[in-house]
Order: C-alpha cells, then structure tokens, then sequence
C-alpha cells in the first residue's frame, strides 16, 4: 500500500507530466533551438542579433550590400517569414515591396516597426534644389525612411527590438535587458567618436555628395551637408537635369569629395567627379551593411567606417 509521502510523490509526477509541454519547449530552447525571427534588411538585422544574442536566429530579407528600397522578394523569403516569430521591419515607407510578401507568406507572426518612436523627417524638408525632382514632381510629404544613420535613433530601434522580444519570448527577458544594455553602452561611445571627427572637419568643408539622399539624419544629428542628386528612395533615377545642378553646385560651393555608395551603381559619382573636378572620397554604406569580412559587417562598423572615411576625404584641406 502506497504511503502518504509516496502519493505525494506521484501526484506531483503528474502534474509535471501535465506541464510537459511548457518544460519540453523550455529545454528545447535551452538545447539550441533558438527563437526564428526576420528583419527586413542586414542594418535592422544586425540590430536584431545584438539584442537577440544566442537565443535568436535571424533572417535578413536583404542581404549585404543590397537595395532594401527595391527588391524582389524570392520564395525563401516567403518561408522564413511563414516560420518566424516575429518580422522586424524599418519602416517609414522603406520595404514598399514588404506587404505583398507578408500576405502572401501566410504568417501571424506579430510586425515590429524599429522606428516606432521616431520622429520622421520628412524627405522634403532638406530642400535641396535636387532633391525630389524625379518622378512625378516633387516628394512633399514623404518620410525620410533612413532613420538608422543617426545614432540617436538607432537607440530607439534597438529598445523597440528589446522590448518586442521580450514579450515573444519571456524566458529570455533579463538576456535581452543585459544585451541591449551593453549594445547601447557602445553606441554612446562610437556616438561620441563621430561627433569628436566632425568636430575636427574645419566648418566650412563639412560639404559633400552622395548618390541617393540616404544621410539626413545624418546631416540633422552630426552637421555634414550631403546632397544627393538622387531622392530619398533608388526606385526613380536622378535626371539629367538634377545631374547637372549638382554638377553646378559642387564647383560653386567647393563641394571637398563625391562618395561612392555600396549600394548605387558608381557611374553617377564617377561622372560627377569628372565633371565637377571633385575627388571622390571613397564608399559610404548607407542602406546595407558590407558582408561580414567587408569593413561595414555590423552597425557599429558602418558607422566607424563612414566617420572615418568622411574625415579623411574632408578634414584636409586643399594642397
Ligand atoms: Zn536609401
């Protein structure tokens, strides 16, 4: 006959067995199987994986070095979204090709805008004889969707990301806490790193060009002008036209250096520089991230990168 503590006992295992499916996910989890997420593309991504740390396995839609304004979504993509957790997306009118892939894909899984928080500016703001002048007029209204390139707002992306895992994923809460901790602690430092080279770049030559309008941010937080004749989005082409008041404007201001961009063809900066005699400053990665043994493999590593090449092409004067 059973005594009173070994009924106990057995109650007890069933109640275990009854929780099994909870427990079983939980080793499951802690034997590697790790929360699928995806971010739209590799900026995003990188954000994702930081915060995510071990416990997270993400998918970016856009690889390095790729256009998040134009894609062409593929089958696989489809697939990684239907089977993710959560889909992380920038926002602001960026993935103009997203929705169609998230219906189709299939999936529940919750859409977490990074840029929630953020106080868009708006592409027409800047106002810059070139910009907007593509397509149909003018770009009035449209929200600057690069929102990453300060670093600023980079923390409010990385408390959304923070946050959202969090909630899809209790038990990995207080690592999610400690990791963006850490991660913000850093961006203070590479923050005040680019803010200390822009401070050594003389006034007067904090001038530069790119290809397409991805740096106002940029220009708003740190106080280098980029133009660009090419609008906030790579979907319509820079005229002639824009091309050549950008031409105009270089040689009128002393516009230092053109920069290349790893995501836009070069021919546009190359004919620029030519035409303008401008030297060309070297590749700012603007919208993607470098592979992972390219100089921009993470976030921090595009941010140091652009600083550095931006001091470099402007900080000395002409010989
Ligand atoms: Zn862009």
């Amino acid at each position: 006959m059973p005594s009173r503590r070994s009924l106990a006992a057995y109650l007890f295992a069933g109640l275990a067995l009854a929780t099994l499916p909870a427990a079983a996910f939980a080793q499951e989890n802690a034997q590697g199987t790790k929360l699928p997420v995806v971010a739209s593309f590799s900026v995003l991504a990188d954000f994702v994986k930081q915060v995510g740390g071990e416990r997270v396995s993400v998918t970016s839609l856009v690889g390095p070095n790729g256009d998040a304004h134009v894609y062409s979504p593929t089958p696989a993509d489809a697939k990684a979204i239907a089977a993710a957790k959560l889909v992380f997306i920038n926002g602001l009118h960026l993935e103009g090709w997203l929705p169609r892939l998230i219906k189709s894909s299939g999936t529940k899984a919750p859409l977490v805008t990074a840029t929630k928080g953020i106080k868009p500016i708006e592409a027409a703001e800047e106002g810059h004889e070139a910009r907007g002048s593509g397509k149909g007029g003018h770009d009035h209204g449209h929200d600057d969707p690069h929102a990453w390139q300060s670093i600023a707002n980079a923390r409010v992306y990385v408390a959304n990301i923070r946050d959202a895992l969090g909630a899809a994923d209790p038990a990995g809460k207080a690592s999610y806490d400690a990791n963006a901790t850490a991660y913000l602690a850093r961006l203070d430092v590479v923050e005040g790193e680019v803010k200390a080279a822009v401070a050594r770049i003389p006034a007067d030559r904090r001038r530069a060009i790119t290809t397409h309008d991805a740096f106002g941010y940029f220009i708003k937080a740190y106080g280098i002008a980029f133009i660009a004749p090419q609008g906030v989005s790579t979907e319509s082409e820079a005229s002639a036209k824009d091309v050549a008041s950008i031409i105009r404007q270089v040689k009128a201001q002393k516009v230092p250096a053109v920069f290349l961009e790893n995501i836009s063809n070069p021919r546009l900066i190359e004919q620029i520089a030519r035409e303008s005699g401008a030297k060309i400053g070297g590749t700012l990665y603007s919208d993607a991230l470098s592979d992972a043994s390219g100089p921009a493999g993470t976030y921090i590593d595009m941010m140091k990168h652009n600083i550095s090449e931006i001091e470099k092409a402007l900080a000395a004067g002409p010989a």
